[in-house]
């Protein structure tokens, strides 16, 4: 089943980069697995799949030890300092940065093993009370800021749009993370690499590679349904 799921998803992204005039090699699916079984994990991984990503701590360390080596893993939710000693240097990629404080945080985490840890920054783009990230208009400020941090290299953006049935309607949102994204490779500082948006999600990723996506997150679509009864 797993492996017929990353068939659609992968005919739907050459699609997609078709429709843009991109290159595929430029989107990169991250395998979101959150309250899956490891068998899952290693039916994705059988099937080519190297990037995973993962919204909690806990279960992500404990999916690492029980995984192959070669896998890339992406913390994608929310994260609390005190939990950030167990992650940094372990995973390729934080994608949920949205305060100063964690951000030092994984700074003096990273300084402490030996890393320099790469971060995403994320935007509250629908500027939805529900969601964590940054406003809008306070992410250039906040790049500026936490790019100084020496052990932690902010690689780019990251956004959850809303829900919605229609994908369509999550267009102008990826539109505008582009142009958020876009403003900061235009003020980088020092020589650091910006090149990552995440963006996009089993409803919507299709959509959101026409608008630049260079990580799309799906789980549902690779996975199946979650049943967070059961877990
Ligand atoms: C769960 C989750 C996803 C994947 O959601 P699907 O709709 O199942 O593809 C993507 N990003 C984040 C941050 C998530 O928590």
């Amino acid at each position: 089943m797993i492996r017929e799921n990353l068939d659609i998803v992968e005919r739907n992204i050459q699609a997609a980069c078709d429709k843009a005039g991109r290159d595929r090699s430029e989107v990169t699916l991250v395998a979101v697995s959150k309250t899956k079984p490891v068998s899952d994990l290693m039916e994705a991984y059988d099937a080519g799949i190297r990037v995973f990503g993962e919204n909690k701590v806990q279960e992500l360390v404990d999916k690492m030890e029980k995984m192959p080596g070669d896998i890339h893993w992406h913390m994608i939710g929310h994260l609390q300092r005190n939990k950030v000693k167990y992650i940094v240097g372990k995973v390729e990629l934080i994608h949920s940065v949205d305060n100063t404080e964690l951000a030092e945080e994984i700074n003096r985490r990273a300084e402490k093993a030996g890393v320099v840890q790469d971060i995403l920054i994320e935007v509250n783009i629908a500027d939805e009370e529900t969601k964590f990230g940054i406003a809008k208009e306070e992410v250039k400020d906040f790049y500026v800021n936490i790019s100084k941090l020496p052990y932690v290299n902010v690689r780019g953006v990251m956004c959850i749009a809303p829900y919605v049935v229609e994908p369509e309607q999550n267009r102008h949102y990826f539109a505008d993370l582009r142009k958020i994204f876009v403003d900061i490779t235009n003020n980088i500082v020092d020589n650091s690499r910006v090149d990552i948006m995440s963006m996009g999600m089993t409803g919507d990723y299709q959509v959101a590679v026409e608008e630049g996506a260079t990580l799309i997150r799906v789980g549902t679509g690779v996975f199946g349904a979650r049943n967070y009864n059961t877990t």
